[in-house]
C-alpha cells in the first residue's frame, strides 16, 4: 500500500497487552495532550507519555524534535513537518513493540487522564462539503429552485469559525440564547429551541504557509497532521434567520466539540483513497483544485443520543446515524489549497472542519435537522420520548473507527457532550 511503512504491518504487536484488538493497537499511535503529562500518546487502555520517555532517554529522538514532544502542546511538533511526525511515530512504535523492553514506568491509564485540547487553535473554519448535506439543507431553506446554490460543485463552501468555542470530548453544553424570528412575528430574543448536532471531522493543520504563498494539491496531504471527529454544535432556530446573506453567525459560534486524540495522515495510510464524491454531468473542477494523489481518507462513523432518563434506566445509548467521511464532495487537501488559494496563511495548529457528513439514505443523515427532516419526522427514544430537536440533558456521542481488508483496525477514541440548560 502506498504511503505504508513498517509501522502499519499487520503482525505488529506491543507489549501493552491491551493494546491489540482495541481502538488504539501499535499501528495507530494518536496524540493527545492532558494537563499533567504534556503530550502522550494512546495504545490499549494507556498512554504513553512523551515527556516521561524523553527524560528516560527511552525514546530514539533528540534535537528539536524531542524538545517539541516535551511540550504543552501539540503545536511546535505539528511545526515541524511531516518528515518529523513519521520519525516520531516510527521511534515510538519502535518502543512499545512487543519486541523492546516493557516500559511499564512511562504508562498512564487512560481512565485517569484529563485530557484537554490537543493544540491552542489560532483559527478554526469550518467547510460544507457533503453534497447530501447541502442538497437537504438547501432543499428545506429555499424549496423553491435548485438546493445546491451555483458555486457548490466548484468549490468547497465554508466559513469562518470561532477557534475560542472549540472545546474537548466531555465538555458540557450550555444550550444558547439568540435572536429568533417565528414565523408571522417579529424577532425576539430566547433560548435557541432548535438545538443540533453535526457529524463531522476536523484536520489539523501541521505545518502551513506563510502569507502570500498558495499550497498546491501536490502539497496539501503532507501539511495536514492528522484528524479527529468533530461535532458542529448548532442553533438552528438563530441559524435561519442570521444567516443570509453572509453565512453562520451566532448560530454557530458557542461550541464545537472535538475528540482528544488526534489520528495523524500517517496513520490513515491504510485508509486514503482517491475520488472524492462527483458524478457524470457534474462540472469539470478546475486545474488548482484537482486531485493528485489519494486524498480521500476512509473512516466509518456513528452517532448516538442519549437523554438523560435513558441514563437513569442505564439504557443503551440510541444510535442515530451510520455514516463515512468517504462521502464527501471535496477533500481536507482540496478545502485546504481553496483556503490558502488567496495566500491566505495557515498555522500549526489551526482547525478545519469538513461539514456535515450526511449519506444518501435516511440513516446516513448527519444532524437533526435533516433526520428528522426540520422537526416533521420526529426520532423515537427507547425511553419512550421523541426528539425533533436536542432536550437539555441529552448526550450525543460520536464514535469512529478505520477498518479493511489487509489493514488493522483503529479507532478515533469519541466526541461526546451533554446539553445543559440555558442560563
Ligand atoms: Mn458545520
Amino acid at each position: 500500500m502506498t504511503h505504508c511503512d513498517f509501522t502499519h504491518e499487520l503482525e505488529a504487536t506491543s507489549w501493552v497487552e491491551s493494546a491489540q484488538g482495541s481502538e488504539f493497537p501499535i499501528q495507530n499511535l494518536p496524540f493527545g495532550v492532558c494537563s499533567k503529562h504534556g503530550i502522550v500518546v494512546a495504545i490499549g487502555t494507556f498512554a504513553l507519555s512523551m515527556r516521561l520517555a524523553i527524560e528516560e532517554k527511552a525514546l530514539d529522538v533528540s534535537g528539536e524534535l524531542s524538545c517539541a514532544l516535551s511540550s504543552d502542546n501539540l503545536n511546535d511538533f505539528m511545526s515541524l513537518g511531516k518528515t518529523a511526525w513519521t520519525q516520531a511515530r516510527q521511534a515510538i512504535f519502535s518502543l512499545l513493540l512487543s519486541d523492546a523492553d516493557a516500559r511499564e514506568d512511562l504508562l498512564v491509564k487512560i481512565d485517569e487522564l484529563d485530557l484537554v485540547l490537543p493544540a491552542t487553535i489560532g483559527d478554526y473554519t469550518d467547510f460544507y462539503a457533503a453534497r447530501n448535506h447541502a442538497t437537504n439543507v438547501g432543499k428545506m431553506f429555499r424549496p423553491d429552485g435548485d438546493p445546491l446554490m451555483p458555486n457548490y460543485l466548484h468549490l468547497p463552501v465554508g466559513y469562518h469559525g470561532r477557534a475560542s468555542s472549540v472545546v474537548v470530548s466531555g465538555t458540557e453544553i450550555r444550550r444558547p440564547f439568540g435572536q429568533l424570528k417565528p414565523d408571522d412575528a417579529d424577532p425576539i430574543f430566547g433560548t435557541c429551541k432548535l438545538l443540533d448536532y453535526e457529524l463531522e471531522f476536523g484536520a489539523f493543520i501541521g505545518s502551513g504557509n506563510a502569507m502570500g504563498d498558495r499550497i498546491t494539491m501536490g502539497e496539501a496531504m503532507d501539511k495536514l497532521f492528522g484528524i479527529v471527529i468533530l461535532n458542529d454544535w448548532s442553533a438552528r432556530d438563530v441559524q435561519k434567520w442570521e444567516y443570509q446573506p453572509l453565512g453562520p453567525f451566532n448560530a454557530k459560534n458557542f461550541a464545537t466539540t472535538i475528540s482528544p486524540w488526534i489520528v495523524t495522515i500517517d496513520a490513515l495510510a491504510p485508509f486514503r483513497t482517491n475520488g472524492p464524491m462527483r458524478f457524470e454531468g457534474d462540472p469539470e473542477i478546475l486545474d488548482y483544485l484537482k486531485p493528485v494523489t489519494d486524498d480521500v481518507l476512509d473512516v466509518q462513523c456513528a452517532v448516538s443520543l442519549s437523554s438523560s432518563s435513558m441514563r437513569e434506566q442505564g439504557m443503551e445509548a440510541e444510535q442515530l446515524t451510520q455514516s463515512t467521511l468517504s462521502h464527501l464532495t471535496w477533500t481536507f487537501a482540496q478545502m485546504l489549497v481553496h483556503h490558502t488559494s488567496t495566500g491566505c496563511p495557515m498555522n500549526s495548529g489551526d482547525l478545519i472542519g469538513s461539514g456535515t457528513i450526511s449519506g444518501e439514505t435516511k440513516d446516513s443523515r448527519g444532524c437533526l435537522l435533516e433526520l428528522t427532516w426540520r422537526g416533521t419526522e420526529p426520532v423515537s427514544l427507547p425511553d419512550g420520548s421523541e426528539r425533533k430537536f436536542l432536550q437539555d440533558g441529552d448526550e450525543l456521542t460520536i464514535h469512529a473507527w478505520c477498518e479493511r481488508e489487509g489493514a488493522v483496525r483503529i479507532g478515533f477514541g469519541q466526541c461526546s457532550g451533554v446539553v445543559t440548560p440555558a442560563n
